[in-house]
């Protein structure tokens, strides 16, 4: 009995090696494979007509940067609880997109087939640009000798001919986005590890600061992902590093999706869980089709005409108005108390429903994200600062 449940394991294991192997290094050798076009604004098909998003967060990242923007050694800028990889960086200060006001986009021409970005997390981090040099030992989970990249190219080569069955481009995009990536949906592929056998479930998360689009994708794939595949949401489980992943941050890096571009992470599962191996590695068709399923959803139920929904919305930051308001888990009255601030704390909100804001905030050493009522607090003029990038 215990050595069939230690055996099933490594028989899938030296199944998948086999399946996978094929794909990934034979993909290996021919780079041209993976984004065939680094440069979007070359593409023949432009996604978003001018003024190009590109253009314009290059000219706001510059110009505001040298005088306009405080320190970043602020009181609780300077103590960032780092995550692993950036021990001792000290968090660059983004500026509200607001300011520079990102262009509607335009509509662009129904002919053109959609276009979809399938990200193989951590795949050749190591050739991550100088803006990224800290992740390019991001080598992300594994699960013995198979690599979390390996899984997610394999993963993505399963998705990839379910989209174009349907008449969507696809590109393969490596660690590195092409600069201003710009698509119809972007998706980063991941897949999560523990030090322990017991954590397991799937889990999505959008950009901090979230266009309706990006959350509709969102909900589109996770609709179809648990039914699809079966296996559990990993509630509560969306980490600081997900909504902070580095491709989103087009504030700070070149080499980043455009603040158009609907996007969203999916840690699909983890490799360190045998009851996920059985789907990741046993059944990963019918993984990718889940996952095939929420995108080809979304694309169809969106209005391709709607600019306003690709836009990421802007809010100033936020001071409590009285000392000991309460920052809650859920936006309810009655939701978990988190947190009790007062005027001293910084609230950055990056989401607004029903009268409340969903923010991030810290106390001490925390970092803290929930929810505040609208009423109980009041805009200033600082700037945001959203944790450091990551690439979980
Ligand atoms: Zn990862």
């Amino acid at each position: 009995m215990l050595l069939s449940a230690r055996l099933l394991p490594l028989l899938l294991l030296s199944l998948v090696l086999l399946a996978a192997c094929t794909p990934v290094y034979a993909l290996a050798p021919t780079p041209t494979a993976v984004v065939p076009d680094p440069s979007p604004v070359a593409r023949a098909a432009p996604i978003l007509a001018a003024p190009t998003p590109l253009q314009a967060v290059r000219s706001f990242e510059q110009a505001p940067t040298s005088t306009a923007v405080p320190s970043p050694v602020s009181p609780t800028a300077a103590d960032e609880p780092a995550p692993t990889e950036q021990a001792a960086e000290v968090p660059t200060i983004e500026v509200a997109p607001g300011a520079m006001g990102i262009p509607t986009p335009t509509p662009r021409d129904p002919a053109t087939p959609p276009r979809v970005g399938l990200q193989v997390g951590h795949l050749r981090s190591n050739e991550l640009p100088d803006e990224l040099a800290r992740l390019r030992t991001s080598t992300g989970a594994r699960w013995g000798r198979i690599t979390e990249a390996e899984l997610n190219l394999d993963i993505v080569n399963r998705i990839t001919p379910l989209l174009e069955a349907e008449g969507v481009v696809v590109d393969i995009i490596p660690a590195t986005v092409p600069p201003g990536y710009d698509a119809d949906a972007f998706l980063a592929i991941h897949a999560d590890g523990s030090t322990s056998a017991g954590p397991r479930g799937w889990k999505l998360a959008t950009p901090w600061r979230a266009s309706e689009a990006s959350k509709n994708l969102m909900a589109a794939v996770g609709a179809a992902y648990g039914p699809g595949t079966g296996m559990p949401e990993d509630v509560g489980g969306v980490t600081f590093n997900m909504k902070g992943y580095y491709a989103f941050s087009w504030r700070r890096y070149t080499h980043a999706i455009t603040s158009t571009t609907p996007a969203i992470i999916v840690e699909m599962g983890f490799m360190t869980n045998a009851a996920d191996r059985e789907i990741l590695f046993g059944q990963p068709d019918r993984l990718a089709k889940a996952i095939a399923t929420g995108i080809l959803d979304y694309l169809k139920a969106r209005d391709p005409n709607d600019g306003a929904a690709l836009l990421p919305p802007d809010y100033p930051v936020m001071r409590a108005l009285a000392e000991g308001t309460i920052i809650r888990a859920i936006p309810q009255n009655n939701g978990r108390i988190l947190a009790r601030v007062g005027p001293d704390a910084r609230i950055v909100p990056f989401d607004l429903q029903d009268g409340w804001y969903q923010v991030f905030t810290r106390v001490g050493d925390q970092r803290i994200v929930g929810w505040v009522r609208e009423d109980q607090v009041a805009p200033t003029d600082e700037q945001s600062v959203f944790p450091t990038p990551t690439n979980p």
